[in-house]
């Protein structure tokens, strides 16, 4: 282990005797965890937009995320722990990007890359487009820009390393007795609409409906 692994990971800082320096290190469990995950994160393949193209660059020989542990991009949720969203997330997309995330195993983590991702960039509050993808999945790290540069995906990145080393074991969500809930899958129709609201929605709508009702049918001093 090469002397500046051996300084992140003695987070302790007990005096090891010179003799066995090279082969002991002293740590914490939170430390050690953190520092496995954060040294290995996948992340999962797949791209919206203009920004992905951004992401493969920074995944291709010039920049090389493989150099953080992360070039193992996989095709498949269940195999990653890592989503970056990457472009403009139009309404048709996101039921598909909620069930990829619900799919993933803990513990997962989001970044939302660029304008378009983070808030809805320059289509914001068009018909086909969402605010940002925070409105229905969490998001760890917001990257700006539009497109943001590899430089900016990398700095991103190491953020959410930073994140990941001030998590504990003891307070993790994935740790928790609670089971997780999946997040609820949007429903594509006119608009999108979110399961968790139809109670709402036809509430609203039978109310609309009496009113019309009420305000067509005849009056009383009506002689027809
Ligand atoms: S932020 Fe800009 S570059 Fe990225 S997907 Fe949106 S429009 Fe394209």
């Amino acid at each position: 282990m090469s002397d500046m692994k051996q300084e992140n990971i003695n987070s302790t800082k007990y005096d090891i005797p010179p003799e066995i320096e090279g082969q002991v290190t002293i740590t914490t469990l939170d430390k050690i965890y953190n520092w496995g995950r954060r040294s290995s994160l996948w992340p999962i393949m797949f791209g919206l937009a203009c920004c992905a193209i951004e992401m493969i660059c920074t995944a291709a020989s010039r920049y090389d995320f493989s150099r953080f542990g992360m070039e193992v991009m996989r095709p498949s949720p269940r195999q990653a722990d890592m989503m970056i969203v990457s472009g403009t997330v139009t309404k048709k997309m996101v039921p598909q990007i909620i069930r990829l995330y619900n799919q993933m195993p803990e513990p997962k983590y989001v970044v939302a890359m660029g304008a378009c991702a983070s808030g809805g960039g320059p289509f914001k509050e068009r018909y086909n487009v969402v605010s940002g993808i925070d409105k229905y999945i969490p998001v760890d790290v917001y990257i700006p820009g539009c497109p943001p540069t590899p430089q900016a995906l990398l700095h991103g990145l190491i953020s959410l390393q930073r994140k990941i080393d001030t998590q504990s074991i003891k307070e993790v969500r994935w740790y928790k007795k609670e089971p997780i809930e999946a997040i609820p899958i949007p429903i594509l129709g006119p608009d999108i609409i979110d399961p968790r609201e139809i109670e709402l929605i036809q509430g609203y709508t039978q109310k609309k409906l009496e009113k019309l009702e009420q305000s067509e049918s005849p009056s009383v001093g009506d002689v027809s």
